[in-house]
């Protein structure tokens, strides 16, 4: 690092004039240092405890406010942008700590396909670090899966193939784990966010005494810091936060099935395998696999490999009209979703459920009918190919995320969208328009 370079400048926060739209005191709230207050529902700025951190003007939803900076910090920041340098904000974290990690979840030898969508994403954030992306694996008789992670895009495997390993028990997964970052050190650790992935997560940063954002949505290099920008819903789902984790190191993330695409496969890319041997026995694990004993799901439906599903919401009524929303999905080769309220209600079972407690799925077409598109249900399915959404609200949020959006009564579009479909399939009209219940 040069001796000349000087700190980057923070500046203030200044309201831009016009710009308000009195959301109710977001930036108020998120201010850390107390540098706001409130006057007719607009911002003033107290300079004198503003430090610049930034965190009103990401919050607010008009973008109506900015960062100012001296002549003399804008010549400094100016000086940077010529470099194109990064800046130089203090860090606070360990530099020993280096590259990404992805963890490779993976049951009797399968690789879980969310490994693969991470591997995705964290290409992308070592290649804005320029930094190795690596894969780490854990299990017995699993090293035929470095081949795939390679395939998938990382730079280098670290595998432990171990016995002990051959079904996933807490202890020996973290020990395993700790093992393999406490030795290597990466800066980022991406898992997905399974009932496993959250167990083994979760065990690990505990142990590591870092940060863990669970469930995120987004992932970024905040190019200035080289920071992790982990992004997911907060408060219910009612904001997006941006979450960073500063001085502990890793920086870990979970992140859900279908969230994030899938790369492509290049079965030509080759790596090193750093293996490491783990030296625990059966005595030193306190739990004991006795019986495996397969559950059996309270449906069929299987909304996470659909390519097509069609959504009922509230708007459709009540459980005797989703024979429409089943229609349409058989004559598409679809399945049926739909958003909490018809769970709550008990209109169709959970596993039906799409959003942020139900399925995140990514169907190549989604369609959305009578629903309002909550945060809740965005989370889960605004990463479909093609959205098209159906609600007699015109400004239902749901036509935010929409490709096609279609402004009407479900009752009217919905059977003339199901007559179109039959007669371009030539499909005979199968099934009784008969209240359906739990069966859909
Ligand atoms: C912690 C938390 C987790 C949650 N998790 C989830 C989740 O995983 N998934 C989820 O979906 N929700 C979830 N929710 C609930 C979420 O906030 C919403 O309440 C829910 O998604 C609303 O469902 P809806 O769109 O079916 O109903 P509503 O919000 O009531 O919307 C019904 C829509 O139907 C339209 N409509 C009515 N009649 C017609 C008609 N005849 N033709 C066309 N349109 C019509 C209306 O204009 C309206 O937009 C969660 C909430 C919380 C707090």
């Amino acid at each position: 690092m040069s001796e000349t370079r000087r700190k980057k400048p923070r500046g203030k926060a200044r309201l831009i004039e016009g710009k308000c739209i009195a959301c109710g005191d977001r930036c108020q709230a998120s201010c850390p240092f107390d540098a706001v207050e409130m006057s007719d529902g607009e911002p003033v700025f107290i300079l004198t405890k503003c430090n610049g951190c930034g965190k009103c003007v990401k919050i607010c939803p008009s973008e109506a406010i900015e960062l100012i900076y001296t002549p003399d910090e804008q010549k400094i920041l100016d000086e940077y942008s010529r470099k194109n340098e990064p800046a130089e904000i203090e860090s606070k974290a360990d530099s020993a700590w280096k590259h990404v990690w992805v963890f490779v979840e993976q049951t009797e030898g399968e690789a879980h396909p969310v490994s693969w969508e991470l591997l995705g994403v964290g290409r992308q954030l070592a290649d804005d670090l320029g930094v190795e992306l690596a894969a780490f694996i854990l299990g017995d008789d699993v090293g035929h899966l470095a081949h795939e992670a390679f395939g998938y895009g990382a730079d280098r495997v670290y595998l432990i193939d171990d016995p002990i390993l051959s079904r996933y028990r807490t202890r020996a997964y973290l020990e395993a784990g700790l093992l393999l970052i406490r030795k290597y050190k990466p800066e980022i650790v991406l898992m997905g966010a399974t009932g496993l992935g959250r167990d083994l997560a979760g065990a690990l940063a505990t142990e590591l005494r870092t940060g863990l954002t669970a469930d995120c949505t987004g992932l970024s290099i905040s190019l200035a810091d080289r920071l992790l920008e982990q992004t997911r819903p907060a408060f219910g789902g009612n904001i997006m936060a941006t979450i960073l984790s500063e001085t502990a190191r890793p920086q870990m993330a979970s992140v859900r099935p279908h969230v994030m695409p899938k790369p492509a496969f290049n079965g030509e890319r080759r790596g090193p395998v750093i293996q490491e041997t783990l030296s625990i026995s059966e005595d030193d694990i306190p739990t004991r696999i006795v019986e495996i004993i397969r559950e059996k799901s309270d449906s069929t439906v299987n909304l996470a490999g659909a390519h097509v599903i069609v959504s009922g919401g509230r708007g459709m009524k009540g459980p005797e009209h989703f024979w429409m929303i089943r229609e349409l999905a058989e004559l598409l080769g679809g399945v049926v979703g739909c958003s909490r309220s018809v769970v709550d209600a008990g209109w169709l079972p959970y596993a039906h459920q799409v959003g942020q407690t139900g399925k995140t799925v990514k169907p190549k077409l989604y369609i959305a009918c009578g629903i309002s598109g909550a945060i809740q249900h965005l989370v889960g399915m605004q990463n479909s190919d093609y959205i098209i959404a159906i609600n007699k609200d015109k400004n239902a949020p749901i036509f935010d995320v929409a490709h096609l959006g279609i402004v009407g009564d479900v009752f009217d579009v919905l059977p003339a969208i199901i007559e179109k479909t039959r007669a371009s399939l030539n499909a005979p009209a199968e099934l009784e328009q008969t209240a359906v219940g739990m069966e859909p």
